[in-house]
């Protein structure tokens, strides 16, 4: 086809036939990558940059794209944090009021504070947040003692988790990583998420009619090897204990099978999957989940570079299982709610996400409907948590 050969050369760069460029050029067979230090300038020819590559920590190219821009400093309804990391602000006056101010600049009506209070601790945290202008805008879940998981230990765990419900807790959470992951039983095998021996609390708390908040295992990547294809390099270098070597932790499929498990083994007990299950970036297996197990509700918190890495589908995403998604930030940092809301509520394009380490792509948004927007930031969170002002 010597017309197309023709196209070709007049569309490229320099008049040579391709294999015959720059001195240093490498052709490639197909299928080959090129190699390290060089890149693909044309089929099957790889070639160095004249000037020494950057580390791609200095690479910050600036984009030169225009587009309408439409930040989103404040949620657009009253949003409720399902995922809240308040720590110590609740444990005072002074703490109270600050969390007051950063929750109604960004419009979030209530925190859900996800860590583990239990006992006198939870007690003191109610008493506080009851004495100040917050009692109507933070809730409590309480947590489980893991260790020592043997003989005794769920009738003391069930006796715990009724006296912080009746103390004013509206659910459990958030179950840690930890479970799974490295928590050991008496014996020093580890403790499974799926152990029989856990079975009773789970069935309390649906006896309780109260929601489990769990987060298992962390992204896939972090399982992986740290080589130049893991999409989480940087990440996983900056945060060397992010990383879960296969000689020493289970597997991420292992994992997602024993909560998968769990979810199934007690249909009557709610379970919110923290951080969309680890399964935003594939939301075909995050869809057949919730399909499954129709007591799972799940929240976004810390996914927000998957969900706006892929705008069409997270679209129909959300409008699909809009039911079942529940507005979660997870580590407080007030500056960065608006990037939930912009994503959620916007069309903007190709924006930046506000952790680089854990993106080298952009954003876009996704445009939720109203009413969606609405079960998603406090409807949802509302329908399966007694004990959340409906103010
Ligand atoms: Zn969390």
């Amino acid at each position: 086809m010597p017309f197309i050969g023709a196209l070709v050369l007049a569309g490229s760069v320099s008049a040579q036939p391709p294999g015959s460029g720059a001195a240093g050029d490498i052709p490639i067979r197909p299928g080959e990558q090129c190699p390290p230090g060089t890149t693909e300038i044309r089929p099957r020819i790889c070639r160095a940059p004249q000037t020494p590559a950057p580390s791609i920590l200095d690479y910050r190219p600036h984009s030169t794209l225009v587009t309408p821009e439409h930040l989103r400093p404040r949620a657009k309804f009253p949003a409720i944090d399902y995922h809240g990391h308040p720590m110590d602000r609740i444990n005072s006056a002074e703490g109270l009021a600050g969390l007051k101010a950063a929750l109604d600049s960004l419009n979030v009506r209530v925190m859900i504070a996800a860590d583990n209070l239990s006992g006198d601790r939870l007690q003191r945290a109610l008493a506080a947040i009851k004495a100040s202008p917050m009692k109507d805008r933070v809730r409590i879940l309480t947590g489980i003692d893991f260790r020592n998981v043997g003989p005794g230990w769920a009738e003391t765990a069930i006796k715990q988790l009724d006296a912080d419900i009746a103390a004013g807790a509206v659910g459990v959470g958030e179950i840690p990583k930890s479970l799974g992951l490295s928590i050991k039983k008496p014996d020093g095998s580890r403790l499974r998420i799926d152990d029989p021996a856990l079975d009773p609390i789970w069935d309390e708390c649906a006896r309780l009619g109260i929601p489990v908040f769990i987060h298992t295992a962390d992204p896939e990547e972090f399982f992986k090897p740290i080589d130049l294809t893991n999409e989480r390099w940087l990440e996983l270098s900056l945060f060397p204990g992010r990383r879960y070597p296969q000689d020493q932790f289970p597997s991420f499929e292992e994992l997602m099978k024993e909560r998968d498990n769990l979810f199934r083994r007690h249909p009557k007990t709610t379970f919110v999957a923290a951080h969309m299950g680890w399964k935003a970036n594939d939301l075909g297996a995050l869809g057949k989940l919730l399909t499954d197990f129709p007591n799972v509700y799940t929240e976004v918190g810390a996914v927000l570079y998957d969900i706006g890495r892929q705008p069409r589908a997270a679209r129909d995403f959300f409008i699909q299982y809009q039911d079942r998604i529940m507005f979660g930030k997870d580590s407080f940092q007030p500056e960065e709610y608006p990037y939930y809301w912009r994503v959620f509520e916007t069309r903007d394009e190709y924006f930046d996400y506000y952790r680089h380490y854990h993106a080298f792509w952009k954003l876009y948004g996704i445009d939720l409907p109203d009413s969606v927007l609405k079960k998603v930031y406090y409807e949802n969170a509302q329908r399966i948590t007694r004990g959340i002002p409906h103010a």
